[in-house]
């Protein structure tokens, strides 16, 4: 069955959310809900909004900008991935000569990472409507690429405070993206489970997102029901994905990734390749997430079933694959030493060459033969 709801008030399966963590955030969900964006902002006060959106989906934002009619201020079109300063510094441009009291963010990581970045500079606040499973319009993470690197944090008024999703707007993602982007969702889950720090929210909006991950990366990688059966549980379990994100801190597989992407590997892609194998490297200490997976999938071992299925639906499943020159491995394990973070076991830049190198072959990982061997102690 297809979903539909209101979540300041209750949840899907009709749970009160009213005195949860997430109070003040509208999610409005259901195929056709964008085209309630307008009303939607209308009934939060909000006067002046600047629409944000990548090149590729200028014109799907036409419907919103006529539903907007004179509150539509402004349509900024160049959000790109990585959220460039210049493009920042335009976007905020365009914001202040608008005087915008909202930006409302139509598309991925990409168009919600430039509309957060506005709001650091401006006193705006921040919609979204999301149109992958990046997950980034559940957070207060920003982040923001200079001639420095990439800097992130975190901050309250970059967290949209309403979003709304309709799976309709994911039927025209090309396959491998739904899979990868579903991948990075699947990513924040899994970290938040074994994380250090995470809210009971983003524990239990983890554990929620698991079956219907599952189920969505199985119906969209070999159809057999409906498409729109698989994009409602994809972009239902993105949502709550992107929930455990906001909810916790991220160890050894968003690390990894960010440093690999310094060398400029694609970002759904390369957290897709490597996140088997960070679960076969932390399943040993991650015994509750490990079982978790175990009961929402049906599997003996995640992380192998998890390489299987990849392997099954052609996706890639090395770093060699990306492309990665094995020459940059050694570089990648020492930045990541470097870069201190809180992982429920501790790595040596050996371990992470291991890691790297596992990753880079392809071998399939597994619980039984993990990248590395068991952890020598515990911190
Ligand atoms: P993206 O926004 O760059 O989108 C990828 C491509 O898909 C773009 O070319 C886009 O135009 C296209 N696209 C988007 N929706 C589409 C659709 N429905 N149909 C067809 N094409 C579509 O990538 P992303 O994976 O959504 O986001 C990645 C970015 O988000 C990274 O920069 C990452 O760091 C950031 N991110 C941030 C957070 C956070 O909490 N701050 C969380 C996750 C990701």
């Amino acid at each position: 069955m297809l979903r539909t709801f209101v979540s300041d008030t209750h949840d899907a399966a009709g749970r009160d959310l009213t005195e949860r963590a997430h109070r003040g955030v509208r999610v409005v969900f259901g195929w056709g809900a964008s085209e309630r964006a307008a009303a939607e902002l209308e009934r939060l006060g909000a006067a002046r909004v600047l629409v944000v959106t990548t090149a590729g989906r200028a014109e799907d934002v036409a419907g919103l900008r006529r539903a907007l009619a004179e509150r539509c201020v402004g349509t900024f079109t160049e959000a790109a991935s990585h959220v460039p300063q210049s493009v920042v510094d335009r976007a905020v441009d365009a914001a202040e000569r608008a005087r915008a009291d909202w930006v409302l963010a139509w598309g991925g990581g990409a168009a919600v990472g430039v509309a957060k970045a506005v709001a650091l500079a401006r006193p705006v606040r921040v919609a979204a409507v999301p149109t992958t499973y990046a997950g980034s319009e559940r957070t207060d993470i920003w982040g923001v690429s200079g001639a420095e690197g990439k800097r992130t944090g975190r901050d309250p008024r970059v967290r949209p405070t309403l979003v709304v999703y309709d799976p309709a707007l994911t039927l025209t993602l090309p396959r491998t993206l739904s899979l990868t982007s579903l991948l990075n969702a699947l990513a924040h889950s899994v970290e938040a489970l074994w994380s250090t720090a995470a809210t009971p929210r983003a524990l239990e909006a983890a554990r929620d997102s698991l079956a219907p991950l599952w189920r969505a990366l199985h119906g969209l990688s070999a159809p057999t029901a409906p498409e729109q059966e698989a994009r409602d549980d994809a972009l239902f379990a993105a949502a709550l994905a992107g929930e455990a994100l906001h909810g916790a801190t991220m160890a050894l597989h968003h690390k990894l990734a960010h440093v690999l992407g310094g060398l400029g590997t694609p970002h759904a892609l390369t957290h897709s390749v490597l996140l088997p194998y960070t679960m076969a490297t932390n399943g040993s200490v991650a015994p509750a997430a490990m079982a978790a997976l175990r009961e929402a999938w049906q599997v003996d071992d995640p992380p192998a079933a998890l390489w299987r299925w990849m392997h099954a639906s052609g996706l890639p499943t090395s770093l060699r694959g990306l492309p990665l020159a094995q020459g940059d491995l050694a570089w990648a394990a020492r930045r990541a030493t470097e870069q201190r973070y809180p992982n429920p076991r501790p790595l040596t830049e050996a371990d992470y060459g291991a890691l790297l190198t596992a990753a880079w072959r392809g071998d399939c990982p597994s619980l039984t033969h993990p990248p590395l061997g068991a952890p020598r102690s515990r911190p």
